[in-house]
């Protein structure tokens, strides 16, 4: 892992730059361009499996890279055309940048962008360094009351908004949530918000679940599963802590086959297993558990217009509970120590972030 200065977001340290007047002053940039200094940027998952492995399919590291997608930080130059932010204004940054013009994109669900350039997907390079230059559009400013670690956080939360709502998650409606990272613990505020009841979470890790029974005191049960759990039996756990009720939704936020397995076992008739989690290329469901039982299997793909819904969820206090996700902070100087934390399932670490505050 490198620490990377470049103020041009296609420029490497080696590679001719910009002078800075030019930065400031709004010339070196693009139309609708500003450049943000990052004050907090979040570690996920994926940054890790990219360091750890290289690759996440066929998403291959084949170069020098730069990792982060969740990061917030303070406009310092903008280009002359970007009325909506001014040097100063501190923003959250949505990391991928969709193309505008394709089907996708034009019917708003630009996350499906078929040429869309996704900060620390290789090849593009992502946002863990110190000024990036993205376009304004894709820059929403925060409110006094949000801190740059809020804004960092925008990004898993808006995974969890997007997946509540697109599995028409209702009042009083009985969710099971599979899995308490970030994702799922994210899902389980959004849940809550939401007014689902009862809410039941999974996780194999008890740190993870007594951190998860913490967000929501009396209103969610924590069940504990073992890889070899069979899906039948966890299913039926599952109604046990449901109090006898079947979830008419799951929320499933791990991607490990036997936990989709077991969503599917136990919803009811109708019921909707949204799959948040991803995992292997190909897995075995039980398909005439789906069928003869009608259950919707559907899924997400990372998220469209939720930032402002994030924004002002957070500001007024229903997702609040967020902040408390971030259990361990860094300088950008111990980038690498915020990576072997965030890897090492005995940090007790929820959400780490790197910070340059
Ligand atoms: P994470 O690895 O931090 O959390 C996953 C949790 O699931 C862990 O706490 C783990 O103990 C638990 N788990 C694993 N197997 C389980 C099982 N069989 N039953 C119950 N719990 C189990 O990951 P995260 O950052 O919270 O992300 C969750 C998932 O969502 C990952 O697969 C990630 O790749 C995916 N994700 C998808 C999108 C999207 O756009 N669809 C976006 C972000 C993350
Ligand atoms: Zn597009």
């Amino acid at each position: 892992i490198g620490v990377f200065t470049d103020p041009k977001h296609n420029l490497w340290l080696d590679e001719a730059q910009p002078s800075v007047a030019d930065i400031q002053s709004g010339a070196a940039l693009e139309k609708g361009e500003v450049v943000v200094e990052i004050r907090s940027t979040g570690i996920c998952g994926s940054d890790v499996h990219f360091w750890h492995a290289g690759r996440i399919g066929p998403m291959i590291v084949e170069d020098k890279h730069v990792l982060g997608h969740e990061s917030a930080g303070e406009i310092i130059a903008v280009h002359s055309s970007v009325t909506h932010l001014k040097p100063g204004d501190r923003v959250a940054i949505e990391p991928g940048i969709p193309c505008h013009t394709c089907a996708p994109c034009l019917v708003g669900r630009y996350n499906g962008c078929e040429r869309v350039l996704f900060r620390s997907t290789p090849p593009v390079p992502g946002l863990l360094r110190r000024y990036i230059t993205h376009p304004a559009v894709w820059c929403h400013k925060l409110p006094p009351s949000l801190s740059f670690e809020d804004g960092a956080l925008l990004e898993p939360l808006s995974v969890a908004l997007a997946a509540v709502e697109r599995a028409n998650l209702r009042l009083g409606d009985a969710a099971l949530i599979c899995g308490a990272g970030p994702i799922g613990l994210a899902t389980l505020l959004c849940a809550r918000a939401a007014g689902a009841h009862p809410l039941v979470i999974t996780d194999l890790d008890a740190g993870r679940l007594a951190f998860a029974e913490s967000l929501a005191p009396g209103r969610v049960r924590a069940l504990r599963v073992a890889p070899g759990d069979a899906p039948e039996a966890l299913a039926a756990r599952v109604v046990e802590a449901m109090g006898g009720t079947e979830p008419d939704v799951a929320l499933e936020c791990t991607g490990a086959e036997a936990s989709i397995g077991a969503a599917i076992q136990a919803v009811r008739f109708g019921g909707t297993v949204f799959v948040v989690g991803v995992g292997k290329n190909e897995m075995q469901f039980p398909f005439m558990r789906l069928s003869t039982r009608e259950v919707d299997l559907r899924f997400q793909y990372r998220y469209a217009n939720t930032w402002p819904k994030a924004i002002r969820l957070v500001e007024a206090g229903l997702l609040s509970d967020i902040r408390k996700f971030v259990t361990h902070r860094f300088p950008i100087e111990d980038a690498v120590r915020a990576f072997e934390t965030s890897a090492d399932v005995k940090s007790g670490a929820i959400k780490v972030q790197i910070t340059n505050l």
